[in-house]
């Protein structure tokens, strides 16, 4: 599903340079999912925003379910987006003033999907995450948890290839983090592939696969199993 091979990512800050991905090598295979763990700073959103199309790599090479993601325009790069991609975010990023539903069925507004079919869809996917009742509810009614929850249903309304979450957990607590976690393990087990940035070893042990970044390189790459079974020996 994604293929990177040493993908080199700096920032310019005036005459000064900032190296923040060195060389980034790594497969995801459909339905995996997989953790990039690393401390503040290493590179983990930097790398996610390139595997979402947000921000391109200065160099090496990104293949996306078999296309090659290199200088498009904005418009393919946006069609692709949509097409291949749902996002999660640590702070939600729904829209105050629209419910939960409208929240859920705008991205497919824009993919000017008709109007009854969106809101049945968005209401499909908010049922999926437990949140029927709420529909008409506003985000300023919700607790983070069901917040995060109108997120995961806005990401999967497109139904993506892929799910990608920077932080997914940041901003909850740990029971709900757990809660989230085990809907998003729920969604992986029906098929998604996805992956999740966090900081958070709890939250990259209830992945199958855990991405650790140092300083902009892969230092580890395992299976979760792995570890759990090394526990034992
Ligand atoms: P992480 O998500 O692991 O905390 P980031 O990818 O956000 O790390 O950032 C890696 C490094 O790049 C940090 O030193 C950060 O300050 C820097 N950085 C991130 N985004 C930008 C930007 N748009 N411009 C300049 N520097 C940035
Ligand atoms: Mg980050």
């Amino acid at each position: 599903m994604i293929q990177i091979k040493d993908l080199h990512k700096s920032y310019k800050m005036g005459s000064n340079s900032l190296h923040v991905l060195k060389g980034i090598n790594f497969n995801v295979e459909e339905g995996e999912l997989v953790s990039i763990m690393g401390s503040s700073g290493s590179g983990k959103s930097t790398l996610l925003n390139i595997l979402g199309m947000l921000d391109e790599a200065d160099e090496g090479s990104y293949t996306l379910d078999g296309v090659p993601i290199k200088n498009l325009n904005e418009r393919v790069a946006a069609k692709y987006r949509n097409k291949f991609l749902g996002f999660i975010f640590q702070s939600f990023n729904l829209i105050n003033y629209k419910s939960a539903l409208d929240n859920v069925a705008l991205p497919l507004y824009y993919q000017k999907m008709p109007r009854k079919e969106r809101m049945d869809r968005a209401f499909h996917y908010l049922e999926k995450v437990g949140l029927a009742e709420w529909s008409h509810h506003l985000p300023s009614e919700l607790s983070g948890g069901q917040k995060q929850r109108v997120a995961i249903a806005r990401a999967l309304a497109s139904d993506p290839k892929v799910l990608l979450a920077d932080e997914p957990t940041g901003a909850l607590d740990s029971k709900t983090s757990h809660e989230v976690m085990e809907l998003i393990q729920g969604i992986n087990d029906e098929g998604k592939t996805i992956l999740i940035v966090t900081h958070e070893p709890d939250i990259a042990q209830m992945t199958k696969r855990i991405v650790n970044l140092k300083d902009g390189i892969i230092i580890d790459d395992h299976k979760v199993e792995q570890i759990r079974a090394s526990q034992y020996v």
